[in-house]
């Protein structure tokens, strides 16, 4: 499935912030950031940013409402702290659907897309693969 590697941006946003930061709570280092984090306003449309299957969709306590697309060979995104989805579990989307709304559900700031991309079950940085990584 050739074009499946590189992605286009699920939003349009700053990056505020960057996946693998070293975060702190009360002077002790929690888990480095898992993903990348895409500031806009809520109800922004999020887009597929690749041909996949959407796998999940569900809302939890710290990531609030959450949509997981598979795209295949071992890569799959997720898209955190919607306002709300407009898939289902089984759907087919293309490059460009819109899946769901930035919001600010589950344990969140303000509002974001808190996006997750993983490659045989391993957190890689999602900037990667919209042409923006900075090592
Ligand atoms: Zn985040």
């Amino acid at each position: 499935m050739p074009g499946n590697v590189l992605f286009e941006a699920p939003v349009k946003g700053r990056f505020s912030s960057p996946f693998g930061l070293k975060r702190f709570f009360n002077g002790e280092e929690r888990n480095a950031h898992s993903g990348l984090d895409i500031a806009a306003s809520a109800g922004t449309p999020i887009a597929a940013p690749a041909n996949g299957v959407v796998t999940i969709v569900a809302d939890y306590f710290f990531n609030g409402k959450t949509v997981f697309i598979d795209h295949g060979q071992g890569l799959v995104t997720m898209y955190c702290h919607l306002s709300s989805s407009s898939v289902a579990v089984g759907d087919t989307v293309k490059r460009g659907d819109i899946i769901a709304k930035v919001g600010a559900t589950g344990r969140a700031t303000g509002p974001h897309l808190h996006w997750n991309v993983s490659l045989n079950n391993t957190r890689v940085d999602p900037a990667i693969f919209i042409g923006a990584f900075q090592p």
